[in-house]
Order: structure tokens, then sequence, then C-alpha cells
């Protein structure tokens, strides 16, 4: 099964979730597993991602 990292924004924590692909399509809910914000940033997991952003 497919991970995806999320960034939390509000606790700045990282954390993984786990989907199916057709469960991630649908966009599930996700909400930061520490604090229950949904004020979350995908992280995509490095081959072609430079950070573009700075933050
Ligand atoms: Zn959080």
């Amino acid at each position: 099964m497919p991970s995806y990292e999320y960034a939390c924004r509000d606790c700045k924590k990282d954390f993984t979730v786990y989907l199916s692909i057709r469960e991630f399509e649908v966009k599930p809910n996700i909400k930061c597993p520490y604090c229950e914000s949904n004020n979350i940033t995908r992280k995509f997991s490095g081959f072609f991602a430079k950070t573009s952003k700075k933050s």
C-alpha cells in the first residue's frame, strides 16, 4: 500500500498516511494525528522534488 507523507502546519510534525490509490483518489479527510488539524501539506518523497519554496 502506498504511503503518503504529510506535514502539519499547526504542530509542525510529520506523519505518514497509508492509503490505497483508490482511497487517495477520493480524497479522504486527512487530519494530523497529533493535533487533529487538517491544516496539513503533502510532502513529496523526493526523486524529482527539489524544494521550490523556502519557508
Ligand atoms: Zn498537527
